[in-house]
C-alpha cells in the first residue's frame, strides 16, 4: 500500500465530547495509526483534521464512533473531504480551542474520582499523596467549575492557578493519563484546605478529622457547596446537628467508606449498587438494615436510609481519617440553597458548625447531591442534580426551535430544549425562597451560555403566583403555558423515549388546572402535544391552603365529613385536632379552594389511621404511612381488598372517582383498634386495584396500550409497584420513572417536550 496518496478529512464530532478526554484520546489513537493533523475544541464540539492512507483514517473514524472515551456521548461525526496537504508535518497533535457559539447541547457532568486517582493519593511515594483535589481526564469536577464554553482550563475556576512544571508536563504529553485534563493540580500549584475552628495545630485535614471524631460538626466544602458532616454513630452529635439545624425529622444522608460498609447499612439490588458506585456517586435510598453504626437520630422513623459513597478525594482522606460512617446532609438553614462560598457558609452556618473546613477552587454552580431510590430490581432518580446534570435527555423528535422551561416551584428546575434533547438543570430548591429564586436565574444564565442556544419560546406552568411563571412573564420572548399535570406524563414519556397517546396518572400534592382549581389525583389522555382529563378524584375543600398541606390533620377531618359524613368526622375530630369544630366550620362554609389531590387524601387517610397529624418536612406523612405498610406486608401479606375502591360511574365530562369507600375502611378499621400498618396496607392495596380498573377501562375505550405513573405520589414505591404489577397482568404496559424525577423536578423537562413538539416538531 505504500505510496497511496494521502487523503485529508475534517471531522466533527457532536455530542458530550468536551471534558471527557476526547481530544488525548484521539491523540493517541491517530498517533498508533500513524496519522497526522490536529484536534481542538470548537464551540462545543471536537474537531479533528486527519491526513494519512484511507483506511487508517477510516479506523479512527470507526473508534470514534463504536469505542469513544468512556465518558463521551457521541452523538454524530460529521466527515468531509479536503484537500491534502503535502508535505504536512509528522505527528498529530492538539490545537489552541476555538469558541464559536454552538447549537448543541454538550456539558459534561461531574464525575467522581477513578481507581487511578485514588491510587495516587493513597501511594506514600506518589507526588500526590494524600492531596485532596486530584483529579485526571476520567474524573473530577466539571459542570461545577465551568464557567462557558469551550471546556478549557481558561474557561474553568481553576483559571487562577498556574500548573507548576510537573503538572504542565503531564497536561501536555499525549500519552498522560492528564493529557488536558483541565482541572489537573498538585500539591505545590493547585487548592488547598484551610481550617477555621478550634486548633490542635496540625494540618487543616487533620484538624477536621480530629473534630469530627470527637463529635463536632464540621461544614466541608466540597464539590457542589459545603456538607454539615457528622459521626453518623454519636447518638448525641446528630441530635446536636438537628437541634442546631433545626430539621426535626428529615432524614439524613450518611457517606460510607466502601460499598461494604454500605451494604452493611442498608439492602441493595444490583441495580443500587451500580448507581452507588458508579462515577454520579449519587444518594441510594434503600431499605436500611437493623445496623448499630448508625444512631437512630439519623432517619428516625423512615424505613429507608439513604447512603452515598465518596466522590472526591477530600471525602476519601476524611472517611477514612475518621473512621466512620459521616452524616453528610446539605450545608444550608433549612430551605435554603446549600452554601456555596466560604461567605455564605460563615453567614449560614455559624450556628450550626463547630468548624470549617474550605478550600480556595472556587465552585462556579451550586449542585446538592442526587438522590436515588432503589425499587424492586431498579432504581428511580428522585433529585437530579450533581452528577447527571446537564446531561443530555434525548427527546423522541428534533425541534427546530430552542424553548427554555422554567419549571414549577417546589424542587425547582429549568430546561432547555434544542435539537433533538433536553437539557435539565441541577436541584434549584424552593423558589419561595430568594436564594432559590437567584439560583433560578443564575441557572437560567448558565444554561444559555453553555449550551449557545437562543430560545425563542419560554414554557411554564399555568399557576399564576409561582415566581417561576411570573419571571417568564416578564421575559421579552413567545410564552407557552403548560398544564401541570400533562408535563409529568410528558417528563415520564421522555424518560421513556415516547410520544404518546398513553393514559397518565398524575397523582402529585398540588397543580393548577386550567379550570382554576388545583389538582392533583388526575386521569388524562395525554401525548405530548395535548391532554384530556378523563377522570380524577372528587374535589373536596382545602381548608387554610398551606396549612393544610403541614396539617394532614385538617384533610382528615374533611375527608371524614366527605365520605362519611358530618357525625362521623365529628366522632374523630377529638381524636385529631382542638380545632377541629372550627376547621368543619369553614370546610362547609365554601370559602376554601377545592382539590382533587392525590397526595391530600393519602394525608387524610394517614391521619386517620392514626399516623402523623402534622409534619415536619414535605411528604412526611406519606412517607410514613408506605414505609407502615411495607413493614406490615413482610409478615402478612394477605389483605381482604375485593371492595370497590371508588363510587361514581363515567358518565358526562370525566369520570369523577369517588374513594369515599377507601376513607371509611380506614375509619372502621381505627375504630375497631386496628394498627397503622393493616390499614395503610389494605389503603395502598385498594387504591392500586382501583387505579388499574379504571386504566384498564378506559385504556380500552380509548385504544391505548400504555399507561404513564407520573407526579410525586408514585415516589411512593409500594403503590408504584402494585399498580404496575396489576396493569402488566391486565396487558398494558406500565412506564414509571427511572432518570427524569416523577417529582416536581422532572416538570421542566415535560414543558419542554410539549412546547417543542407543538410549536417546533421537524415533519417526518
Ligand atoms: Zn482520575
Ligand atoms: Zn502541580
Ligand atoms: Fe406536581
Amino acid at each position: 500500500m505504500e505510496g497511496e496518496p494521502a487523503v485529508r478529512r475534517l471531522v466533527v464530532v457532536r455530542g458530550t465530547v468536551q471534558g471527557v478526554g476526547f481530544r488525548p484520546w484521539t491523540v493517541r489513537w491517530a498517533t498508533r495509526l500513524g496519522l497526522s493533523g490536529h484536534v481542538r475544541n470548537v464551540g462545543a464540539d471536537v474537531v479533528a483534521e486527519v491526513q494519512g492512507q484511507a483506511r487508517d483514517v477510516a479506523a479512527l473514524l470507526e473508534a470514534m464512533r463504536a469505542s469513544p472515551p468512556p465518558l463521551a456521548l457521541v452523538r454524530e461525526v460529521d466527515v468531509s473531504d479536503i484537500a491534502a496537504i503535502e508535505g504536512a508535518p509528522p505527528g498529530f497533535e492538539v490545537r489552541a480551542s476555538e469558541s464559536r457559539t454552538a447549537a448543541a447541547v454538550a456539558v459534561p457532568a461531574d464525575v467522581a474520582t477513578c481507581d487511578a486517582c485514588l491510587a495516587e493519593v493513597d501511594d506514600p511515594a506518589d507526588r500526590r499523596y494524600g492531596y485532596p483535589f486530584t483529579n485526571c481526564v476520567d474524573c473530577g469536577p466539571r459542570y461545577t467549575i465551568i464557567r462557558s464554553l469551550p471546556y478549557d482550563r481558561s474557561a474553568t475556576t481553576m483559571a487562577g492557578f498556574v500548573m507548576c512544571d510537573e503538572c504542565r508536563t503531564e497536561y501536555e504529553d499525549p500519552t498522560d493519563r492528564r493529557f488536558h485534563a483541565e482541572p489537573v493540580a498538585c500539591g505545590a500549584c493547585g487548592p488547598r484546605l484551610t481550617w477555621e475552628g478550634p486548633e490542635i495545630g496540625g494540618p487543616p485535614l487533620a484538624e477536621a478529622v480530629n473534630c469530627l471524631v470527637s463529635g463536632g460538626i464540621v461544614a466541608v466544602k466540597g464539590v457542589g457547596g459545603y456538607h454539615l458532616a457528622v459521626r453518623a454513630d454519636d447518638e448525641a452529635a446528630v441530635a446536636r446537628l438537628r437541634d442546631r439545624k433545626k430539621r426535626d425529622e428529615k432524614p439524613f444522608a450518611v457517606m460510607v467508606g466502601s460499598l461494604a460498609e454500605a451494604r452493611a447499612l442498608v439492602g441493595l439490588s444490583d441495580a443500587a449498587e451500580a448507581e452507588l458506585t458508579s462515577g454520579r456517586r449519587p444518594i441510594v435510598l434503600a431499605p436500611r438494615r437493623d445496623a448499630t453504626r448508625v444512631a437512630p437520630a439519623v432517619a428516625p422513623g423512615s424505613a429507608d436510609l439513604g447512603v452515598l459513597l465518596p466522590y472526591s478525594p477530600l471525602h476519601h482522606l476524611l472517611l477514612r481519617g475518621a473512621a466512620q460512617p459521616l452524616v453528610m446532609t446539605s450545608g444550608n438553614r433549612t430551605d435554603e440553597p446549600i452554601a456555596q462560598t466560604a461567605e455564605a457558609a460563615r453567614v449560614q452556618l455559624t450556628e450550626i458548625a463547630d468548624g470549617f473546613l474550605h478550600h480556595d477552587r472556587p465552585i462556579e454552580v451550586r449542585c446538592d447531591d442526587s438522590v436515588v431510590r432503589a425499587a424492586r430490581g431498579t432504581t428511580q432518580v428522585v433529585r437530579r442534580s450533581r452528577g447527571f446534570a446537564p446531561e443530555a435527555l434525548a427527546l423522541p423528535f428534533v425541534s427546530k426551535i430552542d424553548v427554555l422551561a422554567v419549571g414549577a416551584e417546589l424542587k425547582s428546575t429549568v430546561a432547555l430544549g434544542s435539537g433533538g434533547s433536553v437539557i435539565a438543570s441541577h436541584h434549584l430548591g424552593d423558589l419561595e425562597h430568594l436564594a432559590a429564586y437567584a439560583a433560578f436565574e443564575q441557572a437560567v444564565g448558565h444554561l444559555r451560555s453553555l449550551t449557545g442556544t437562543e430560545p425563542v419560546v419560554i414554557a411554564h406552568d399555568l399557576h399564576p403566583e409561582y415566581l417561576s411563571t411570573k419571571w417568564a412573564m416578564e421575559q421579552e420572548l413567545e410564552l407557552f403555558g403548560v398544564q401541570h399535570h400533562h408535563a409529568h406524563v410528558a417528563s415520564c414519556l421522555v424518560d421513556h423515549g415516547r410520544d404518546g397517546p398513553v393514559i397518565g396518572l398524575a397523582f402529585d400534592g398540588l397543580g393548577f388546572g386550567p379550570d382554576g382549581t388545583l389538582w392533583g389525583g388526575e386521569v388524562l389522555l395525554a401525548d405530548l402535544r395535548g391532554a384530556e382529563r378523563l377522570a380524577h378524584l372528587r374535589p373536596v375543600p382545602l381548608p387554610g391552603g398551606a396549612a393544610a398541606i403541614r396539617q394532614p390533620w385538617r384533610m382528615a377531618l374533611v375527608w371524614a365529613a366527605a365520605a362519611a359524613g358530618e357525625q362521623a368526622a365529628a366522632a374523630v375530630g377529638p381524636q385529631l385536632d382542638p380545632q377541629w369544630r372550627e376547621l368543619l366550620a369553614l370546610s362547609r362554609s365554601g370559602a376554601a379552594p377545592t382539590t382533587s389531590s392525590a397526595g391530600r387524601l393519602f394525608d387524610a387517610v394517614a391521619a386517620l389511621a392514626g399516623g402523623r397529624k402534622t409534619i415536619s418536612y414535605e411528604g412526611q406523612a406519606a412517607v410514613e404511612f408506605e414505609a407502615a405498610a411495607r413493614a406490615w406486608a413482610e409478615v402478612s401479606p394477605a389483605a381482604d381488598t375485593n371492595a370497590d375502591a371508588w363510587e361514581g360511574e363515567p358518565g358526562e365530562g370525566p369520570w369523577v372517582l369517588d374513594p369515599s369507600p377507601l376513607v371509611r375502611a380506614a375509619l372502621d378499621a381505627r375504630a375497631t383498634g386496628e394498627p397503622l400498618g393493616a390499614i395503610s396496607h389494605v389503603f395502598h392495596r385498594r387504591l392500586a386495584e382501583g387505579l388499574v380498573r379504571v386504566s384498564v377501562r378506559l385504556a380500552r375505550r380509548e385504544g391505548v396500550a400504555a399507561v404513564a405513573l407520573t407526579g410525586g405520589v408514585f415516589q411512593n414505591m409500594v403503590l408504584t409497584e402494585l399498580v404496575a404489577e396489576g396493569l402488566a397482568a391486565s396487558g398494558l404496559e406500565p412506564l414509571v420513572h427511572r432518570r427524569v424525577p416523577p417529582n416536581d423536578g422532572g416538570i421542566s423537562i415535560g414543558q419542554v417536550a410539549i412546547a417543542a413538539a407543538t410549536l417546533g416538531r421537524v415533519a417526518g
